[in-house]
Protein backbone atom coordinates (compact mmCIF):
# COMPACT_ATOMS: atom_id res chain seq x y z
CA UNK A 1 0.00 0.00 0.00
CA UNK A 2 1.50 3.22 -0.64
CA UNK A 3 2.30 6.14 1.79
CA UNK A 4 3.73 9.66 1.60
CA UNK A 5 6.76 9.68 3.74
CA UNK A 6 8.82 12.81 4.84
CA UNK A 7 11.78 10.03 5.95
CA UNK A 8 12.97 7.05 7.63
CA UNK A 9 15.57 6.22 10.24
CA UNK A 10 16.84 2.94 10.42
CA UNK A 11 18.03 2.91 14.24
CA UNK A 12 17.01 5.84 15.91
CA UNK A 13 17.39 5.99 20.34
CA UNK A 14 15.46 9.35 20.63
CA UNK A 15 12.01 8.01 19.15
CA UNK A 16 11.04 5.71 21.78
CA UNK A 17 12.15 2.62 23.66
CA UNK A 18 15.30 0.90 22.57
CA UNK A 19 16.46 0.72 18.85
CA UNK A 20 13.92 1.86 16.70
CA UNK A 21 12.93 2.20 12.74
CA UNK A 22 11.23 5.62 12.48
CA UNK A 23 8.90 6.53 9.54
CA UNK A 24 8.45 10.32 9.54
CA UNK A 25 4.99 10.53 7.10
CA UNK A 26 4.76 13.65 5.40
CA UNK A 27 1.96 16.12 6.10
CA UNK A 28 0.61 17.15 9.10
CA UNK A 29 -2.36 19.82 9.37
CA UNK A 30 -1.48 20.83 13.46
CA UNK A 31 0.83 23.60 12.48
CA UNK A 32 2.25 23.57 16.17
CA UNK A 33 4.25 26.90 17.12
CA UNK A 34 7.40 25.80 17.26
CA UNK A 35 7.87 22.64 15.43
CA UNK A 36 10.48 20.90 15.10
CA UNK A 37 9.65 19.15 11.91
CA UNK A 38 8.38 22.42 9.64
CA UNK A 39 9.56 20.14 6.51
CA UNK A 40 7.11 17.28 6.83
CA UNK A 41 3.63 20.05 7.31
CA UNK A 42 2.83 20.03 3.49
CA UNK A 43 0.63 16.99 2.20
CA UNK A 44 2.01 17.41 -1.87
CA UNK A 45 5.82 17.14 0.07
CA UNK A 46 8.23 14.53 0.61
CA UNK A 47 8.09 10.92 -1.74
CA UNK A 48 6.06 8.17 -2.19
CA UNK A 49 7.44 4.68 -1.27
CA UNK A 50 4.74 1.48 0.18
CA UNK A 51 4.40 -0.50 3.41
CA UNK A 52 5.99 -3.15 1.57
CA UNK A 53 9.48 -1.40 0.62
CA UNK A 54 9.48 -0.31 4.04
CA UNK A 55 8.63 -3.98 5.29
CA UNK A 56 11.90 -5.04 3.56
CA UNK A 57 13.86 -2.53 5.52
CA UNK A 58 13.03 -3.30 8.81
CA UNK A 59 13.52 -7.03 8.26
CA UNK A 60 17.01 -5.77 7.61
CA UNK A 61 17.93 -4.64 11.25
CA UNK A 62 17.91 -7.54 13.25
CA UNK A 63 18.49 -5.06 16.52
CA UNK A 64 15.47 -3.56 16.11
CA UNK A 65 12.91 -3.39 19.22
CA UNK A 66 10.17 -1.72 17.34
CA UNK A 67 9.21 0.71 15.10
CA UNK A 68 8.12 4.26 15.71
CA UNK A 69 5.12 6.07 13.36
CA UNK A 70 5.94 10.07 13.57
CA UNK A 71 5.43 13.08 11.76
CA UNK A 72 3.86 14.89 10.13
CA UNK A 73 0.49 13.43 11.12
CA UNK A 74 0.26 9.59 11.09
CA UNK A 75 -3.12 9.72 11.50
CA UNK A 76 -3.50 11.19 8.21
CA UNK A 77 -2.47 8.03 6.60
CA UNK A 78 -3.98 5.67 9.18
CA UNK A 79 -4.54 2.78 6.35
CA UNK A 80 -1.32 1.85 5.16
CA UNK A 81 0.34 2.76 8.79
CA UNK A 82 -2.45 0.06 10.08
CA UNK A 83 -1.04 -2.52 7.32
CA UNK A 84 2.36 -1.65 8.63
CA UNK A 85 1.89 -1.88 11.38
CA UNK A 86 0.36 -4.92 11.53
CA UNK A 87 2.99 -6.36 9.31
CA UNK A 88 5.64 -5.37 11.74
CA UNK A 89 3.83 -7.14 15.33
CA UNK A 90 3.73 -10.16 13.10
CA UNK A 91 7.30 -10.10 12.89
CA UNK A 92 7.48 -9.36 17.34
CA UNK A 93 8.05 -5.88 17.08
CA UNK A 94 6.12 -2.91 18.70
CA UNK A 95 4.89 -0.10 17.11
CA UNK A 96 4.78 3.60 19.34
CA UNK A 97 2.82 6.50 17.01
CA UNK A 98 2.78 10.00 17.62
CA UNK A 99 -0.36 12.40 16.76
CA UNK A 100 -1.44 15.83 16.79
CA UNK A 101 -5.01 14.47 18.04
CA UNK A 102 -5.80 13.84 21.45
CA UNK A 103 -6.98 9.85 21.81
CA UNK A 104 -10.33 11.62 22.62
CA UNK A 105 -10.21 12.99 19.35
CA UNK A 106 -8.90 9.60 17.65
CA UNK A 107 -11.82 7.15 19.83
CA UNK A 108 -14.32 10.12 18.03
CA UNK A 109 -13.08 9.46 14.72
CA UNK A 110 -12.24 5.93 15.41
CA UNK A 111 -16.47 5.56 15.47
CA UNK A 112 -16.58 5.87 11.68
CA UNK A 113 -13.26 5.52 10.52
CA UNK A 114 -12.69 1.51 10.55
CA UNK A 115 -8.81 3.04 9.45
CA UNK A 116 -8.18 4.97 12.79
CA UNK A 117 -9.36 2.34 14.90
CA UNK A 118 -7.11 -0.02 12.73
CA UNK A 119 -4.12 2.01 13.58
CA UNK A 120 -5.18 2.44 17.03
CA UNK A 121 -5.88 -1.87 17.43
CA UNK A 122 -2.18 -2.07 16.12
CA UNK A 123 -0.27 0.43 18.23
CA UNK A 124 1.37 -0.35 21.57
CA UNK A 125 2.12 3.15 22.51
CA UNK A 126 0.65 6.66 21.89
CA UNK A 127 1.90 9.65 22.69
CA UNK A 128 -1.14 12.25 21.84
CA UNK A 129 -1.52 16.06 21.45
CA UNK A 130 -0.41 18.80 19.42
CA UNK A 131 3.20 20.24 20.73
CA UNK A 132 2.35 23.19 23.33
CA UNK A 133 5.51 25.76 23.31
CA UNK A 134 3.94 27.47 26.51
CA UNK A 135 3.94 23.56 27.84
CA UNK A 136 7.99 22.70 26.42
CA UNK A 137 9.74 20.72 28.89
CA UNK A 138 13.34 19.12 27.46
CA UNK A 139 12.84 16.63 30.99
CA UNK A 140 10.17 14.65 29.21
CA UNK A 141 11.36 11.27 27.78
CA UNK A 142 10.21 11.36 24.45
CA UNK A 143 8.02 13.77 24.63
CA UNK A 144 8.39 17.97 23.86
CA UNK A 145 5.46 19.10 26.01
CA UNK A 146 3.93 18.57 29.16
CA UNK A 147 0.23 17.93 27.69
CA UNK A 148 1.51 14.90 25.68
CA UNK A 149 0.61 11.91 27.48
CA UNK A 150 1.83 8.60 26.95
CA UNK A 151 -1.52 6.46 26.06
CA UNK A 152 -2.48 2.84 25.30
CA UNK A 153 -4.50 2.97 22.54
CA UNK A 154 -5.58 -0.34 22.57
CA UNK A 155 -6.86 -0.32 26.45
CA UNK A 156 -8.49 3.13 25.50
CA UNK A 157 -10.52 1.96 22.65
CA UNK A 158 -11.94 -0.53 24.89
CA UNK A 159 -13.07 1.51 28.13
CA UNK A 160 -13.50 4.21 24.99
CA UNK A 161 -11.96 6.98 27.65
CA UNK A 162 -8.18 7.51 27.44
CA UNK A 163 -5.88 5.29 29.38
CA UNK A 164 -2.33 6.01 30.20
CA UNK A 165 0.53 3.58 30.54
CA UNK A 166 4.17 3.58 31.25
CA UNK A 167 6.98 3.25 28.42
S1 LIG B 1 1.68 17.58 15.24
FE1 LIG B 1 3.89 17.25 15.26
S2 LIG B 1 4.56 17.50 13.11
FE2 LIG B 1 2.49 18.38 13.29
S3 LIG B 1 2.86 20.55 13.64
FE3 LIG B 1 2.59 19.57 15.65
S4 LIG B 1 4.67 19.06 16.33
FE4 LIG B 1 4.76 19.48 14.12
Amino acid sequence: MELRISGLVNDSIVDGPGFRFVVFVQGCPHHCEGCHNPQTHDFEGGTTTTTEEIMVKIKRNPLLKGITLSGGEPFCQCAPLAELARMVKKQGLSVMAYSGYTIEQLLQRAKTEESVRALLLNCDILVDGPFIKEQRDISLRFRGSKNQRIIDPVASLKKGVAVEREF
